[in-house]
């Protein structure tokens, strides 16, 4: 489905005289922020969406690349994601699925081997069926993950390799997960919870088969379809390029000043930026404590990388895994033939000494894995470097769950807080982004 582009416009091109007050102004139009901004335009509120970048989208960020659509951020939904599932219903939006891998490389202890896809994701999802026995106790109901707080008490503090220690795997079957223990953690297993993955196991219906699904549809539109829908049905003001630098309560009305001095003012606002750059803004009075600690710890691994490689490779349609601390690239997915005969392929990397524009680090990083590529091209963006996201997808550290949930959710004085990092279902995917952003909409309305 085509939508028709908003209203988006940048300070050069407003009029001589925008309007400067608003009801509500919303920080961050990602799918968050356009979430709430169209949820409150469609209560009758007059909204303003201040964007830093020159684009809508923020961690979600579609491209084309080797001529085909691409995305360089946040990709892969499904129907059964409750909130993103209803979005995609309400707007027509089709998914399409990606073509299934036709050879696997897993990393073994005598180095990378390959197995048939069955094969490989079966034995990678029989270690991950033991690694999180528990969790249809811990995480009963794994949209309200503190539902059994009491369970969660002596877990929530275990890293994703305590808990790998703690099994007792094989070198066979530690060697199956730990390479993706490690990328979702941000590099290292020791850095992300337990109870993150688990909840994303919880989640996709505590089994394999539900957890592969969770990489495999992907928006007909891009996922730029979906916001550019949320716009043109609500209108809410946007205007890119004004990364806010200051947000200041003064009596009943909030001030909001970007980095080039404009300042315009609401009855409340919306903070929908991650929850790694709330440190890069000034705010009086300070943020609640839940907030202040959780932007001092941050959520966003700070290391993710995403890289588009465009190649042509005797292994073809191939899917390949590498083990922790072994190959900078973590995790190889292949996606479309191209029309010049290559193919394309994403690839995750959380090693801050890799560099995802040098062809022969991509190679050779390939190579680790266990295949081989000519490369034609390649497209990247080092999410962990980007001053809008100074990181990469949610991934909370041990501890966070418990410590911070849910009072990291609670507004502050006509302040709400919107963000896929700290959502209550699938925190740090698309469908989390767009619950915190009901949620927020919900709170400032009853505030403002
Ligand atoms: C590489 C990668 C792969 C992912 N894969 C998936 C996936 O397959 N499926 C899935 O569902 N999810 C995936 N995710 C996660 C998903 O993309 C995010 O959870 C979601 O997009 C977060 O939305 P958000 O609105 O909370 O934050 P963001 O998308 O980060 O939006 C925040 C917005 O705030 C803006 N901003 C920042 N600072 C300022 C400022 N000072 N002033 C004004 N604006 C500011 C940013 O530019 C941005 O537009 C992935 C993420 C990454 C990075």
């Amino acid at each position: 489905m085509a939508a028709a582009a908003p209203e988006v416009f940048a300070p050069a091109q407003a009029s001589a005289s925008p309007r400067v007050t608003y009801d509500v102004i919303v920080v961050g139009a990602g799918y968050a922020g356009i979430t709430a901004a169209r949820e409150l335009r469609l209560k009758g509120y007059q909204v303003l969406v201040l964007e830093a970048r020159n684009r809508i989208g923020g961690r979600t960020w579609t491209d084309t690349f080797a001529g085909q659509q691409i995305e360089l951020g946040g990709t892969w939904v499904e129907l059964t994601q409750p909130h993103v599932g209803a979005e995609l219903k309400r707007y027509g939006i089709p998914l399409v699925a990606d073509a299934a891998p036709e050879r696997t490389f897993f990393p073994t202890p005598s180095g990378p081997a390959e197995f048939t896809p069955d094969e490989g994701f079966t034995r990678m999802g029989a270690t991950y069926e033991r690694i999180f026995e528990g969790s249809q106790q811990y995480f009963e109901r794994p949209f309200e993950p503190l539902y059994r707080a009491d369970l969660l008490a002596g877990i929530d503090n275990l890293s994703l390799r305590a808990r790998l220690n703690q099994m007792s795997l094989t070198p066979e079957q530690e060697l199956l997960v730990n390479g993706q223990t490690a990328v979702y953690s941000g590099g290292s297993s020791s850095n992300g919870a337990l109870t993150m993955l688990a909840q994303w196991w919880a989640l996709s219906g505590w089994n394999n088969d539900g957890w592969n699904e969770t990489m495999k549809y992907r928006m007909s539109t891009g996922t730029v379809g979906l916001l550019n829908a949320m716009l043109n049905e609500s209108q809410p003001t946007v205007r890119l390029n004004s990364p806010v630098a200051q947000i200041a309560l003064s009596g009943t009305t909030y001030h909001v000043t970007t980095t080039a001095g404009v300042t315009a003012s609401a009855k409340g606002v919306v903070l929908a930026v991650p929850v790694n750059v709330w440190q890069t803004i000034k705010f009086t009075p300070s943020l609640p404590a839940a907030q202040t600690t959780a932007a001092s710890q941050g959520i966003g691994v700070r290391t993710g990388t995403k890289l588009w490689i465009h190649a042509q490779s005797p292994q073809g349609r191939f899917y390949a895994q590498g083990a922790e601390g072994g190959s900078p690239i973590t995790m190889m997915i292949p996606d479309k033939v191209t029309s010049s005969g290559g193919m394309l392929y994403s690839a995750f990397s959380t090693d801050p000494n890799f560099d995802p524009t040098n062809t022969a680090q991509i190679s050779a990083a390939v190579s680790q894995l266990g295949a081989n590529v000519n490369i034609l091209g390649v497209k990247s963006q080092r999410w962990g470097s980007d001053a809008y996201s100074r990181g990469g997808w949610a991934f909370r550290k041990p501890g966070q769950l418990t410590n911070l949930y849910p009072n990291v959710q609670q507004p502050g004085s006509r302040l709400a807080f919107a963000s896929g990092d700290i959502a209550n279902g699938w925190s740090g995917y698309i469908d989390g982004a767009i619950e915190s952003g009901l949620r927020a909409a919900q709170q400032i309305a009853t505030m403002i």
